[in-house]
């Protein structure tokens, strides 16, 4: 069975409506290249806007290199990077932020549902700090984060003073930013720039725009020179207009915070689903737009093989379900119902051959 749309991941969704006005738009007449562009400057104004302060913005291809090169302008090859053990900088991007840091450590911290706390960051900044070890200079936090959860702003602020008594610069993965911004409620501002982080690599691919990642920062002097990091590491865009473009129409009529909320909302319903079949639980709570729920690899792999797509990289048995922007209502009900079913079936369910649940 053919599905028109899945919770395998909000980056499995089409462009939104707004994006897809702003790339005709673009498309018209000629246009300098390289950032040079109307649009690249408006997108820019409009971030400095959404902010409330004058930050410095420019433009990816994606979240590996924002998160990449953006990590690499707080550190020498010498240092060292905090960031949680589920961390995509450290999970998802083949070791970018190690690369592109000429051998910058990547440190893994533990922490419940997907989140460091303070003392996780404190005690691995003075695990060691003598000589024979990398100088650990930066963290690294993902809002929301891998596994459907946010820091809420009194936990960053918490973090906050951690890193400031030890010197470390902020970076935070917001390849999710605005579900955050629409669950938590708060100005942009209030969970960057004024709980100290120097740098966010904000994305919308996830959220409704076709490619492209804006890096901001809030610390003028770590931008120094981050163009040419861009045009070297090949992450300078020649046509930047149809990277920017998108984000004018998403951030000026407020569509990325509406697609947001409504990808989280999604998610809500599902999981007030959930709770509701017998035998089910969830993983993590659920505060964005992601689900996690441990499913029996039975019901897994029947749900396989109705066609429903979503990933099970969480353990044994535990399924990662994304709602993005265009997820309706009726399709978060059709899943609960064979959910239902499945799980009331559970135990006539064959048995997954091995290999058959996938698994990344
Ligand atoms: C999707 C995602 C990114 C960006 O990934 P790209 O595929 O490189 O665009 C970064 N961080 C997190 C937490 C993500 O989920």
């Amino acid at each position: 069975m053919k599905r028109p749309r899945n919770f395998a991941s909000d980056n499995n969704s089409g462009i939104c409506p707004e994006a897809w006005t702003a790339l005709e738009e673009a498309n018209q007449n000629h246009a300098p290249g390289y950032g040079d562009d109307r649009w690249t400057k408006q997108a820019a104004d409009l971030i400095r806007e959404v902010f409330e302060t004058d930050c410095e913005v420019f433009f990816v291809f994606n979240g590996t290199a924002a998160n990449s090169l953006s990590l690499a302008s707080t550190c020498r090859s010498y240092h060292s990077i905090l960031c949680h053990e589920n961390a995509h900088v450290e999970q998802d991007e083949c070791g970018a932020p190690e690369f592109f840091s000429n051998g910058t450590k990547v440190q893994l911290v533990p922490g419940a549902n997907g989140r460091m706390t303070p003392q996780g960051i404190e005690s691995a900044v003075l695990k060691r700090t003598d000589l024979h070890f990398p100088k650990t200079r930066a963290v690294t936090l993902t809002q929301a984060t891998e596994l459907g959860t946010l820091y809420q702003p009194a936990q960053l602020q918490a973090i906050h003073r951690v890193a400031k008594k030890h010197e470390l610069k902020i970076h935070m993965d917001g390849a999710r930013f605005a579900n955050a911004v629409a669950q938590l409620k708060v100005a942009p501002k209030e969970i960057t720039w004024k709980v100290g982080v120097d740098i966010l690599s904000f994305g919308c691919t996830k959220n409704g725009a076709p490619v492209g990642d804006a890096v901001i920062f809030f610390n003028h002097d770590l931008a120094r020179e981050f163009e040419w990091r861009c045009k070297q590491a090949g992450q300078l865009a020649s046509k930047m207009r149809f990277i920017a473009a998108p984000w004018v129409h998403l951030l000026r009529e407020g569509a990325w915070l509406r697609h947001a909320a409504h990808a989280n909302k999604m998610a809500a319903r599902l999981a007030r689903g959930i709770n509701r079949i017998r035998g089910l639980k969830l993983m993590f709570p659920r505060q964005a737009n992601g689900v996690f729920v441990e499913l029996p690899v039975a019901v897994i792999a029947a749900l396989h093989r109705i066609g429903w797509h979503f990933y099970t990289f969480i353990g044994e048995g535990g399924a990662r379900l994304m709602c993005s922007w265009d997820t309706t209502p009726e399709d978060v009900d059709d899943l609960l119902a064979d959910l239902t079913e499945l799980m009331a079936n559970r135990k006539k369910l064959p048995a997954p051959k091995p290999g058959q649940v996938q698994n990344h």
